[in-house]
């Protein structure tokens, strides 16, 4: 009986996304909230370069980073990651400022 060989589902690797930019990143700024809250999940754990992409050499700067953001308080140990606000959100509370200051003239 012939053996029934299974392909591999083809999975593309996600490139890293420190290596694509143009000048490539030697050194993960820990101050740098914005790429760092995308590199952890809502709880706060470190994502794994399985699926966020990230290189082995990167991964290591990011881990690094993650958690001198967490010793100066820029991310959290536990708990909800803050995201950015909505544009709409933004928009509404400037109208609340908008509101307020015509008042008071
Ligand atoms: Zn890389």
């Amino acid at each position: 009986m012939a053996r029934i060989v299974r392909k591999k589902p083809f999975i593309r690797k996600r490139p890293c996304q420190f290596c694509l930019s143009k000048s490539p990143v030697t050194y993960v700024d820990y101050k740098n909230e914005e790429v760092l809250s995308k590199l952890v999940n809502l709880q706060g754990k470190i994502l794994s370069s399985r699926i966020t992409g990230t290189c082995a050499k990167h991964q290591r700067a990011v881990s690094l980073a993650i958690k001198r953001a967490r010793f100066v308080a820029i991310l959290p140990y536990l708990g909800t990651v803050k995201r950015e606000k909505k544009v709409q959100e933004v928009k509404e509370e400037a109208k609340k400022v908008e509101s307020v200051q015509s008042t008071n003239n």
